[in-house]
């Protein structure tokens, strides 16, 4: 009698488009022995920041809709209690706030007021920037939301690899930080920026309705750097690319058609000193599209007469404002060229993971070029061969 055998297991790879693919792009080595392997990362500030300011959204969010409290909301009575509620959450996952950037839950100080948060403490820069995100942008965007932390899924065929496919196909995955309903007739500060966005307008002519859906997505992070002329930086074409492959999904999965996208910058609103040397750069390298035109000429003459330890300078609320928000207009060409980048990474990742399946060590089947910045922070740059920051040689383990 002839037994039969155990088919093989089927799996299709997985990818997140914020885990796997921008982790990828940032350097292959990096994100094999964070991702793929058993290592957890350090908890660069970024990241902490980033997580906080996504909880605290979501629920002042929540907050709103129970209880319709008008704007602005006084930091100490009803953003601080957000805050508390969301550290506490993260900590029980095991993150904890970076010290000298958050007051911590049992914190001594409890006459905490709105004027303890100022630009120039860094104890108190998550707090201000909560405050900010919530007062500058909550009261126009509570009101549009039709939903929060949406997940979404797809399948794409797997692209060609130099090797074995593992699959035909792979998975992406993601999750949309805010789905909102606009009616471009409403009077809102956020529909007035949508309204400015000449492409936007074009596609709203073209659609001819007055509702439509728009993803939004918010960034722990200030506006990266972009050339005008076409040579972007990789992070600014990517958060691109994010929003226009949220939008592949959303049309797969439930037949809505998003035809804009927007990224709130947070750090924008209240920037660090790591911030303001970096848009100091920007707008002395004409390496941006907000900031760099006259409309702004005092406060690029403030930031450019500003030193590293000199006081926080006092920048127009338009400047911070405007820089904050980024308009993404979607249309289908762009959806394939997105989705066409993408195929290219899994490409990469699958070709690596290949690799190493058929016996490459590590270091050889991933590709390892890290900027000079993620060497410098990054947890493994004491083994790295490419380590840019290297001092010394290390035994390759
Ligand atoms: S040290 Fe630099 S090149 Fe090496 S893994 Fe880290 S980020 Fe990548």
């Amino acid at each position: 009698m002839k037994l039969s055998s155990k088919s093989k297991p089927y799996m299709i790879p997985e990818y997140s488009l914020t885990g796997d693919l921008l982790s990828y792009l940032t350097c292959g080595l990096q994100y094999r022995y964070q991702n793929k392997g058993t290592l957890p990362p350090s908890m660069p500030v970024q990241l902490w920041f980033g997580e906080f300011i996504h909880g605290v959204m979501e629920e002042a969010y929540l907050e709103w809709e129970s209880k319709k409290t008008e704007f602005p909301w006084d930091w100490k009575k009803d953003i601080r209690p957000i805050e508390d509620i969301i550290d506490r959450r993260l900590q029980v996952r095991g993150l904890y706030p970076p010290a000298n950037h958050f007051f911590t839950i049992n914190h001594p100080d409890s006459e905490l007021t709105i004027d303890d948060l100022n630009e120039y403490d860094h104890k108190k820069l998550a707090s201000a920037r909560a405050e900010k995100a919530i007062n500058v942008w909550g009261a126009d965007l509570f009101p549009l939301m039709d939903s929060a932390e949406v997940l979404i899924k797809g399948l794409r065929d797997m692209p060609y690899t130099k090797n074995d496919k593992r699959s035909k196909y792979y998975g992406i995955n993601g999750v949309i930080d805010v789905l909102s309903l606009v009616n471009i007739k409403d009077d809102n500060k956020i529909v007035r920026y949508l309204k400015e966005n000449k492409e936007f307008n074009k596609l709203a002519e073209k659609y001819g309705d007055d509702e439509y859906e728009i993803i939004i997505d918010y960034k722990g992070m200030k506006r990266p750097p972009n050339d005008v002329k076409g040579s972007n930086n990789e992070n600014w074409d990517y958060h691109e690319r994010q929003i226009l492959t949220y939008s592949w999904l959303r049309q797969k999965q439930e037949d809505k058609k998003p035809i804009a996208g927007i990224i709130f910058y947070l750090n924008e609103l209240v920037p660090s000193i790591e911030d303001l040397k970096l848009i100091k750069d920007d707008i002395h390298y004409h390496l941006t599209d907000v900031g760099d035109s006259k409309e702004y000429e005092k406060d690029i003459e403030l930031i450019e007469n500003w030193q590293d330890d000199d006081e926080m300078p006092k920048l127009s609320e338009k400047f911070k404002i405007d820089r904050s928000i980024r308009i993404i207009p979607i249309d289908d060409d762009k959806i394939n060229e997105a989705l066409e980048k993408f195929d290219d990474v899994v490409e990469k990742i699958e070709t690596s993971i290949i690799k190493e399946i058929n016996g490459s060590k590590i270091q050889d089947a991933w590709s390892a070029e890290g900027e000079e910045r993620t060497c410098s922070a990054c947890d493994f740059k004491t083994f790295c061969k490419n380590n840019k920051n290297k001092t010394k040689d290390f035994t390759i383990p």
